[in-house]
């Protein structure tokens, strides 16, 4: 019987931990541990970090997992590039449910950087109304950055105050939508979006309002992963369990 791990943090792990329990196929979904949890889930839950790729393989091994499915964040390289690592040490089967880059649009303005430290870089220069779409974990890197005015827009209240000099916080879990990004972004005169390439419908309303405005957008691009299957449907998912299985792995 498949025994799925399988790693969140997006609503597409979450998506594929209701189709899974739909199933009646038994599964674990594996939190960070980074945010406050979202919505119950309909299977069990464990949270926090496996300590390193050692770390994994031993609770692949102790947990009879057969079938990791890496759906964390496109950003979450560290955890993705332990996953290959361990289910090829594991000799167990393993797919990455993702969601396709953004690609930019007609009406666009997108400049491409490669990673954080590029895109505080790109800042330098005079002072401007910056959207930081980067969620927390970043945004003390822009304090080498403090002409800037800064929205930032955070799921979860954040226990201390964030470092920048000069900010505004909007806590909010989405969904997003284009009209009130724009309000957004026309409330808090922003003339710079600077975010993730995250794909997926959940935050691109911000690129559509960005580009109804004319805004110009700072797009960091994902980083890039050893060579893995890759899925980008939940049920796509299913499918390769039950193949996975009928093949005997
Ligand atoms: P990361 O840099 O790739 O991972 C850092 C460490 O966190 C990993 O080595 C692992 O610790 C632990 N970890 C990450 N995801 C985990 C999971 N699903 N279950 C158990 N441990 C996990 O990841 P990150 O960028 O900090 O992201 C953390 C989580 O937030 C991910 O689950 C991701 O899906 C979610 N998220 C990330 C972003 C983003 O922009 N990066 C955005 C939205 C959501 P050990 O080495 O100890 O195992």
């Amino acid at each position: 019987m498949p025994h799925v791990l399988l790693l969140g943090g997006t609503t597409e792990a979450s998506m594929l931990a209701r189709l899974l329990a739909d199933r009646g196929i038994s599964a674990t979904l594996s939190y960070a541990g980074r945010t406050t949890l979202p919505a119950a889930q309909p299977i069990p839950v464990r949270i926090g970090g496996f300590g390193g790729v050692d770390g994994l393989v031993d609770y692949l091994r102790t947990h009879r997992i057969t079938h990791l499915v890496d759906a964390t964040h496109p950003f979450a390289a560290q955890m993705s590039v332990h996953a290959i690592a361990a289910a090829q040490c594991s000799g167990i089967a393993h797919v990455a449910l993702t969601r396709p880059a953004w690609q930019a649009e007609e009406g666009d303005r997108w400049t491409h950087v490669a990673d954080i430290d590029a895109a505080v870089a790109a800042l330098e220069g005079p002072a401007r109304r910056v959207m930081l779409a980067l969620g927390r974990m970043h945004v003390e890197r822009f304090m080498v950055q403090p002409q800037h005015h800064y929205l930032l827009r955070f799921v979860d209240r954040p226990e201390a105050v964030p470092g920048l000099p000069n900010h505004e916080l909007v806590i909010d879990r989405g969904p997003f939508t284009v009209e009130g990004d724009v309000r957004l972004m026309r409330d808090h005169g922003i003339d710079l979006v600077l975010c993730k390439n995250a794909g997926g419908t959940g935050a691109a309303a911000k690129l559509t309002a960005a580009r109804q405005l004319g805004r110009q957008v700072l797009m960091i691009d994902r980083p890039s992963l050893p060579e893995r299957a890759t899925l980008y449907r939940a049920e796509d998912v299913l499918a390769w369990i039950d193949h996975a299985m009928a093949r005997g792995v």
